[in-house]
């Protein structure tokens, strides 16, 4: 069965060298972040298609991961963002069955930031873009990143909203003053990425921005990142206090979110997802290298779902959202 899984991570070391490792500090990366990972997060060849092979993984659509664009100001980060889409393209065009690509974006340059989305979608055949996180504290509601959703709403392609590390002000109020590294990880991994993407997404319902962009398409990971849980609850409490919207909260996100199974492998969130989302909303993901493709498959081999249902989960609705399999993307990469 194709199987296509699409939050799963690279980097690539020389160009992370750009950026001052102070600012890397800074920003709240632990000291080695991503060591135990030095031989698999930078690989687009070999070890990746080594590694799907052996659990029958199809596709990853890949996304960079770790310090990025959003380190460097101005010019230099709009540099670090098309290099490092370059790479991404040059390893997509030699594996163009195994391999596809969201945009990294220079986020401190909106401006920028969507014109490179533009050409990595139009120039380099991606078929979206991932966001990590908040940029300089603000969320993608804010007025300064609507250039960025006029874009990916213009080229049909959606925006993949991935947990970034938490502003120091948030660092300190929420998480700080715990045992050892229990405060990043409640910080990160295991609670804090996970409920700020799931307010990244409901700024973006109750700011409008997804009124204004109605055909602008959100996927976030991690099962829902909480929201499937909490669904009947935020649109009980939240779409009253938002008259000036136009759906109410709930019918907006299932109307313009997408999710993944990316990092959660057990069937309980699974359901929920199923349940609130629907066979139509929910794919298969991964998270590699922070896991591994085998920890993924075995866990898809015990769903037991509805062949059709099953087809859409493990490839059909990343093939039909993305344009995977109608040659959209490698035409437009062929400048067809
Ligand atoms: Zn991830």
């Amino acid at each position: 069965m194709r199987i296509v899984a699409l939050e799963e991570h690279f980097n690539v070391p020389s160009l992370v060298r750009r950026i001052d490792p102070a600012a890397i500090a800074l920003f709240g990366f632990p000291p080695g972040f991503g060591g135990s990972l030095a031989d698999k997060l930078p690989d687009l060849g070999a070890l990746r298609l080594s590694e799907m092979d052996e659990a029958g993984i199809t596709v990853h659509v890949l996304s960079a991961s770790g310090p990025g664009a959003y380190l460097l100001p101005g010019a230099q980060g709009i540099a670090f963002a098309r290099d490092i889409n370059d790479v991404l393209a040059k390893a997509i065009s030699s594996h163009p069955d195994r391999f596809a690509g969201f945009a990294h974006l220079p986020m401190n340059s909106p401006q920028a930031a969507a014109d490179e989305f533009e050409r990595s979608v139009r120039d380099l055949g991606f078929c979206g873009a991932l966001i990590n996180g908040v940029t300089e504290g603000l969320f993608l509601d804010d007025p300064r990143f609507e250039p960025i959703l006029a874009r990916a709403e213009a080229l049909d392609v959606p925006i993949y909203l991935h947990p970034g590390l938490p502003p120091r002000a948030v660092y300190e109020a929420y998480y700080d003053g715990l045992p050892g590294m229990a405060g990043f990880r409640l910080s990160t991994s295991a609670w804090g990425w996970h409920s700020e993407t799931a307010i990244h997404v409901l700024r973006l319902v109750l700011s409008g921005a997804l009124d204004r962009h109605p055909k602008l398409k959100l996927i976030i990971g991690h099962m829902g990142e909480g929201l499937a849980a909490m669904m009947v609850r935020l649109d009980k409490y939240l779409t009253p206090e938002a008259p000036h919207l136009k759906r109410p909260v709930k019918d907006t996100i299932l109307d313009q979110v997408w999710v993944t199974t990316s990092g959660l492998f057990t069937l309980p969130p699974l359901e929920t997802l199923l349940a609130v989302f629907g066979p139509d909303r929910v794919m298969f993901s991964i998270d590699y290298p922070y896991c591994t493709n085998r920890t993924g498959r075995d866990f898809l081999d015990t769903l037991k779902m509805p062949t059709g249902d099953m087809e859409k989960f493990a490839h059909g609705n990343a093939d039909r959202l993305l344009k995977l399999k109608n040659g959209a993307a490698r035409n437009r990469a062929a400048g067809k």
